[in-house]
């Protein structure tokens, strides 16, 4: 079974976001199921390769935007892995991304329909051998299209991995024709550019053989309005050609102190340490909250957070919170932990550092995070692995992975009050017997990426053998 990997980024090469540690993991985990896989993404100027080896291959011929444009093609290997890496390289396009970008705008939308096509080019190339495309994210959307016209009956199977419905690449009309698709031979993209413009995203989910997300809640969750918004009818549309897959965690990513046994006189002096960095009460009768994470007000949940901040420090918590984003909600919580009444109990880190988040994950008896919507999240799973108690709404991946009073806490509604509701059972917990088992349990959990490998290498062989069928 040979896959190529389709994706935007692949950490610790090119690191973005999530999609990156899940480009950069779950190949890794493949590999050492016997599947052999190959990623492929676009090679930036600030991909990291300064200790790998990187080799030019060959230089494919792009034809996009009536031009024909000179790609380099280059190969590394995932680091400690035997996986492979292709990077294609083209001054023109791949040049002017910025970090910053990842908001699919029109601009970044034509820059990952000129990746598309090279990546058909690549296929080509190599004389057509994959058995399948694993397409990952909205940047991936238009490689099915052009596989069809591309390679008609011979082309492989797809799969088409939904990370985050919220960004879809919205891009121009005037990208089907510089990509090079076959006018009036997709339908769905004709109803799709109807209204003006081009959406990435919903073209993967179309045209792909079958379709998935990082975890089995999300999946029912983003066949609803709510959650879906005007894709869900696109989704609904492949129900039967659909699943569920909740991410891994690479843990040797996270290294710790202390295990299931050892935590109990680990975890407390880590804490003490923590709360005198951070100027906080150390009175170890105050149980430890935290919460880490982007600020992002539309996901996070942020704003419960800041409303129920004066009922938890007057009950006795203690509040540490890292993360950057919006700033108008950096300010708020800023506003909050300077003001006296609270400085004492809550610190606002506004920053991203990922010592300090290891340290907070050690240190804290629980780990908010009360999103609002949450495809996978991995937060919960390391929160779990450094023995702190979850807290989370049940949705997405968060309803998969946390178990209400096994190893964490969860609550349903999105309000102020249903999570001072949760916040009240976790202090109770931790006057209560129930701490350490509910701990240890956490910290037995297993989320690593073999489990999910082998439900990845069971749906190619799925959608390889339907791809087989429809032939
Ligand atoms: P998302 O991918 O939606 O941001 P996840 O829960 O999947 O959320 O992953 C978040 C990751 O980013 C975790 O590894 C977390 O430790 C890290 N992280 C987020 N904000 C910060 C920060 N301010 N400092 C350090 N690490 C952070």
């Amino acid at each position: 079974m040979k896959i190529l990997f389709v994706a935007s980024e692949v950490a610790p090469i090119i690191k973005l976001g999530g999609l990156g540690d899940v480009a950069g993991s779950l190949p890794k985990a493949l590999e050492k199921i016997g599947v052999d896989v190959t990623v492929i993404v676009p090679y930036f100027p600030f991909a990291k390769t300064e200790n790998l080896r990187v080799y030019k291959n060959m230089e494919l011929n792009v034809p996009y935007g009536g031009e024909i444009n000179p790609t380099g093609v280059f190969s590394t290997k995932l680091p400690d892995s035997n996986v492979d890496v292709v990077l294609l390289q083209n001054s023109k396009h791949f040049h002017s991304y910025e970090k910053t970008w990842k908001v699919s705008t029109k601009e970044e939308s034509e820059l990952f329909s000129f990746f598309d096509r090279a990546v058909v080019e690549y296929i080509k190339c190599e004389f057509n051998t994959y058995d399948l495309i694993h397409c990952n994210d909205w940047h991936t959307g238009l490689i099915m299209p052009l596989l069809v016209d591309e390679l008609e009956l011979e082309r492989p199977a797809t799969l088409f991995t939904i990370h985050n419905l919220m960004y879809q690449g919205k891009g121009s009309v005037e990208i089907v024709r510089d990509v090079g698709i076959v006018p009036g031979e997709h339908p769905i993209i004709d109803f799709d550019i109807a209204d003006g413009d081009l959406n990435m995203i919903q073209q993967g989910i179309s045209s792909a053989d079958f379709v998935n997300t990082v975890s089995p809640t999300y999946m029912k969750e983003i066949l609803t309005g709510e959650f879906g918004g005007e894709l869900a009818d696109v989704l609904d549309a492949r129900v039967g050609r659909t699943q569920g897959i909740l991410n891994g965690l690479d843990y040797s990513s996270f290294p710790r102190t202390y295990d299931e046994k050892t935590w109990i006189t680990e975890k407390p002096r880590i804490k003490k340490a923590l709360l005198e960095k951070l100027g906080l009460d150390t009175d170890a009768e105050r149980p430890l909250f935290a919460f880490v994470g982007r600020l992002d007000p539309y996901q996070k949940g942020i704003d419960l957070v800041h409303q129920i901040i004066p009922h938890m420090l007057q009950k006795g918590a203690n509040l540490v919170l890292l993360g950057t984003g919006d700033t108008e909600w950096q300010d708020k919580l800023l506003a909050l932990s300077n003001d006296a009444r609270y400085s004492p109990y809550f610190s606002a880190q506004i920053l991203f550092d990922k010592d300090l988040a290891e340290q907070i994950y050690a240190g804290s008896d629980f780990l908010l995070v009360p999103s609002k919507y949450e495809p996978c999240g991995l937060i919960q799973m390391i929160a779990m692995w450094y023995g702190s108690l979850p807290i989370v709404r049940a949705t997405g991946g968060l309803k998969d992975s946390v178990e209400e009073g096994i190893n964490g806490f969860l609550f349903d509604k999105y309000s102020a009050q249903d999570l001072i509701d949760v916040v009240d059972r976790a202090f109770s917990t931790y006057y209560g017997r129930d701490m350490a088992k509910m701990v240890s349990n956490a910290m037995m959990s297993d989320f690593s990426w073999d489990k999910s490998a082998l439900q990845y290498k069971e749906l190619y062989k799925k959608v390889i053998q339907l791809r087989i069928d429809s032939t």
